[in-house]
């Protein structure tokens, strides 16, 4: 008995809101396991598949990241259950209801979850971590599922800082105009110990990688501070940073939608607004 808890990583504070998420499933008892090797999602949802089936769990959990998603729904296919993904809440009974976000965050979906055995991801930040140690037994893939293996890495470009962590974000549009006008994104974003998000317009341009993209499709981001420069403000692309406390917009046109989501705004060329930040930074205190 227990909820089964897949863990991409100890240390990410979105594994303890998981957990913290999973100890409220049924009485409380939790089996967190991390997966060794290389990232292969089939593999993975068969091994928490097994997991789940051999040790009798009555549930399986993970953080509604990318991979959190991608493995449960594998699980679930495999296990022949329906699969709750961006979980924030779960409501015990027969059937239990659970609250979901769709629609790339535009509402909140109350749904039934007729299952055996439900399998749910966590929406990222809908759970505070109730601050007990994350830790977690390390298995190994089912082998016998492992059909695809990685034949190339490709390693991060952006500062060191996780985007989805980061307590602030600094993102460009295509307002930024190429790859290379990205230099002051990543400047500024290095001066506020913070990390460098992009809207899809510029992923799809292939000036950053689909990693950085903030938004429906991207990556969803809760910082303190977001500084949108260059950026229209499409619904797409405000789903992914309208949990942030407080959001910066630098922009050029005074009309563009994204003021209307901003408590702060500028209304200029980012080519010359981020460096006289920068330069405002650098500057030594009290001169
Ligand atoms: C199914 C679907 C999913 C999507 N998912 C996402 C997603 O996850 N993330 C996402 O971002 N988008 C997503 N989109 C795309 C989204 O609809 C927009 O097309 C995209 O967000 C626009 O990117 P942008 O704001 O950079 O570009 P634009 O809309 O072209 O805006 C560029 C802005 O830059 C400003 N600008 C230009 N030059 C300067 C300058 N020198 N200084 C200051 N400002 C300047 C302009 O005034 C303009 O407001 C999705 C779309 C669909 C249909």
């Amino acid at each position: 008995m227990g909820v089964l808890v897949f863990v991409e990583n100890v240390e990410d504070e979105l594994a303890a809101q998981a957990l913290t998420f999973a100890r409220g499933i049924g009485d409380g008892a939790v089996a967190p396991v991390t997966i060794s090797g290389d990232y292969a999602p089939a593999a993975w949802g068969q091994t928490l598949a097994d997991i789940a089936t051999e040790r009798s769990l009555d549930a399986v959990v993970a953080a509604g990241t990318e991979r959190g998603n991608e493995v449960l729904a594998h699980a679930a296919a495999i296990l022949d259950q329906p699969f709750s993904a961006n979980t924030t809440a779960f409501t015990p009974g027969s059937p239990p209801t659970v609250t979901r976000v769709r629609w790339g965050g535009s509402l909140l979906e109350e749904a039934v979850l007729h299952a055996s055995t439900p399998l749910m991801t966590v929406a990222p930040h809908a759970v505070v971590p109730d601050g007990n140690p994350v830790a977690a037994e390390t298995v190994a893939p089912s082998h016998h599922a492992l059909a695809v293996a990685p034949t190339k890495r490709v390693g991060a470009t952006s500062t060191d800082v996780s985007l989805q962590d980061a307590p602030v974000v600094v993102s460009g549009g295509r307002g930024v105009g190429s790859a290379e006008g990205f230099a002051i994104i990543e400047e500024l974003a290095g001066l506020l110990g913070g990390a460098v998000g992009c809207s899809r317009a510029v992923t799809s341009a292939g000036w950053r990688p689909h990693t950085d993209q903030v938004g429906q499709t991207g990556t969803k981001v809760a910082p303190d501070l977001y500084i949108a420069c260059g950026i229209s403000g499409a619904t797409q692309h405000m789903a992914g940073c309208k949990g942030a406390k407080k959001l910066l917009a630098i922009n050029a046109d005074g009309e563009a939608s994204i003021f209307a989501h901003a408590d702060y705004g500028v209304i200029g060329d980012l080519h010359e607004i981020l460096p006289a930040i920068a330069a405002e930074i650098r500057k030594p205190r009290g001169a």
